[in-house]
């Protein structure tokens, strides 16, 4: 049986791929992984990593040396990666959708929550205090979404917002004219919405998109929403935004720093990241801690492609959902100029 280095294992994890899994030997590893716990992997041919795992250089090289092949990413981004190094070494695929309905269904609810001020209002009556004054939000409908990004997971969080009766303007790098959306450039987007959400990946053109300049050409009081990958936001830039009162209100599933802090339980220390304990302390900001994807159907879906990717690897077969260094976003397979045999190298 090929074993499998499962890094920075959850209980979730575990629930849906040894549900799934008939063929492999999954050695979960709660430590995430970096080039010192890749010593872990010692003995496996492939490795199961995530987010907020390490896959700089260093760990590629410690990997390669102890014989992994092949790199298996349980989730969609892969900004953590560092593919020149696994270039002709280690193959690394990822699963490219799961449920795109997950990540934009909490991009909604943070949208409701800090407009509706729901955190505040679970607080006020579990401490039996009725009172509404300073609850206040808008009205949805009418509205103007920017969409940025109108990948799998923007065109969903579109429609939720179409449901709402709102307006849609979009901007995307790689604008698909079919979709019949109204494409405008970044500076018009952040002009005319009063919600601003991203959907586009984590790339060296997107990161810190939204820094302080763009933050001064936006309206007053708009709703800014983030499930994509916290480096996309200056977050320094958007402290000082919200003092400004220039975004009224931020719902965050991701966050710059993020890989220090979330997936854990950091309740009895605290942290010693001073801007997210800004972030967290403004009434008008809520963060969830990257748990967009976290459905039932996306777990098993993540479950099954990233166990039918090992499958390929594996079989000497195609690899559907392989990455490299020069496949470009979006358009995966039909750039990347080494595949052979539909595989990258
Ligand atoms: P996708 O590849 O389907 O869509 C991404 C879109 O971004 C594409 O239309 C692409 O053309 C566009 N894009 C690329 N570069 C751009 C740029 N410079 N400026 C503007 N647009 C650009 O991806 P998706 O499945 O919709 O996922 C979107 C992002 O959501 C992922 O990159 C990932 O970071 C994030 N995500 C988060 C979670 C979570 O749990 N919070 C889960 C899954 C995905």
């Amino acid at each position: 049986m090929k074993k499998v280095a499962f890094f920075d294992a959850k209980p979730y994890d575990r629930e849906w791929f040894d549900k799934l899994n008939q063929k492999y030997e999954l050695h979960y590893f709660e430590s995430k992984l970096d080039e010192e716990t890749a010593e872990l992997a010692r003995g496996c041919q492939a490795v199961c990593a995530f987010v907020n795992d390490n896959l700089d250089k260093r760990t590629i090289d410690k990997l390669y040396e102890l014989g992994v092949r092949v790199i298996a990413m349980r989730c969609a981004g892969y900004s953590n990666v560092d593919f020149r190094a696994a270039y002709k070494k280690i193959h690394v695929v990822r699963v490219p959708a799961y449920s795109p309905h997950a990540v934009a269904e909490h991009a909604m609810g943070l949208l409701l929550m800090v407009n509706r001020k729901l955190h505040k209002a679970y607080n006020r009556t579990r401490d039996f205090n009725f009172n509404i004054s300073g609850l206040t939000g808008v009205d949805l409908y009418g509205k103007t979404a920017g969409i940025i990004g109108t990948g799998k997971i923007g065109r969903t969080f579109m429609e939720l917002c179409r449901g709402f009766g709102m307006k849609i303007v979009a901007y995307d790098a790689f604008p698909n004219e079919k979709l019949g959306i109204e494409y405008v450039d970044l500076d018009e987007l952040l002009r005319r919405s009063d919600v601003i959400s991203l959907h586009c990946p984590l790339t060296d053109q997107t990161r810190h998109m939204l820094d302080e300049a763009p933050f001064a050409k936006m309206k007053r009081g708009i709703f800014l929403i983030n499930t994509s990958r916290g480096e996309l936001v200056d977050s320094v830039a958007l402290l000082k935004a919200l003092d400004e009162g220039k975004i009224r209100g931020a719902g965050l599933d991701v966050y710059e720093e993020e890989a220090d802090y979330f997936f854990s339980d950091w309740s009895m220390s605290g942290v010693q990241d001073d801007v997210l304990s800004l972030l967290l302390n403004k009434p008008n900001v809520v963060i969830t801690s990257h748990q967009a994807f976290l459905t039932e159907e996306a777990l098993s879906s993540i479950a099954r492609i990233t166990l039918d990717n090992l499958d390929e690897f594996f079989s000497d077969g195609p690899l559907t959902n392989e990455v490299c260094y020069q496949c470009e976003s979006g358009k995966i397979r039909e750039n990347c100029r080494e595949m052979r045999g539909g595989r990258c190298f």
